[in-house]
């Protein structure tokens, strides 16, 4: 498993976080978390006053931004931003709006993914992403693309919100959803596509741990092709 790359795709909310963060855990590889760098910069760029669809500020600071990931405890990863942890701050829904506009501008795309490039090419990491798999890393041995029916992602992120004291109703968070994706499968600069050879999940019904040891069960059989494993 030394150099092994393994990217996973998917929509939001179908549960690729807990998956990527899960298998990373068990394989002791770095979680490389690409949505996490997109809301820094939404972040960065709101705290600078930028407007937000001004291309060339935006990518200019894109770039300008030095990333690090450092493992928490349970497989956590915390990222810091400038030497500045971000973890926490980057998980605003304002944010969440705001990432996923400047994630349409190509420089700043540009920007992330050669940086994405760098921390994971020498393996032994799990890419989680929209575009891990068909951009960052589209010769990884492994690449997987979760999905699941927008109601049902829907209804997930309503229990999330509600945990956390959010108040709002199904459909609401289900036009949400739904506009996400549309606006992410979309747009010009790297929509969201299912990866050549990905291995496609409907995680509809399937619990977080049997998603995980179907994982395992797929890094498993590519350790066992013994083919080069990174890319
Ligand atoms: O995955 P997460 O919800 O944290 O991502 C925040 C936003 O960043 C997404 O809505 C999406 O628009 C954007 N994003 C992206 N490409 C990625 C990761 C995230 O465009 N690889």
């Amino acid at each position: 498993m030394s150099g092994l790359i393994v990217t996973i795709d998917g929509p939001s909310g179908t549960g690729k976080s807990t998956a990527a963060r899960g298998l990373a855990r068990k394989l002791g590889f770095l979680y490389l978390e690409t949505g996490a760098m997109y809301r820094a910069v939404a972040q960065a760029a709101l705290r600078g006053g930028l407007c937000l669809d001004d291309a060339r500020p935006v990518a200019a600071l894109a770039r300008c931004l030095r990333f690090r990931f450092r493992r928490g405890p349970q497989g956590r990863n915390r990222l810091f931003v400038n030497g500045r942890d971000v973890t926490r701050a980057i998980r605003s829904p304002r944010i969440s709006e705001a990432a996923s506009r400047i994630a349409v501008i190509p420089g700043v795309r540009r920007a992330l993914v050669a940086r994405q490039r760098e921390i994971g090419r020498r393996g032994r990491v799990v890419v989680e992403g929209r575009d891990a798999g068909t951009v960052v890393f589209p010769k990884a041995p492994l690449k997987i693309f979760l999905s699941a029916s927008p109601r049902e992602r829907a209804r997930r992120r309503l229990a999330q919100w509600a945990g956390e004291g959010r108040r709002t109703t199904l459909a609401q968070v289900e036009r949400q959803v739904r506009a996400r994706d549309l606006r992410d499968s979309t747009r010009a600069a790297s929509p969201l596509r299912v990866p050549r050879g990905a291995v496609r999940i409907d995680n509809s019904r399937l619990q977080s741990s049997e998603v995980l040891d179907i994982l395992l069960d797929y890094v498993r059989n590519v350790g066992k092709r013994g083919e080069s494993l990174a890319q």
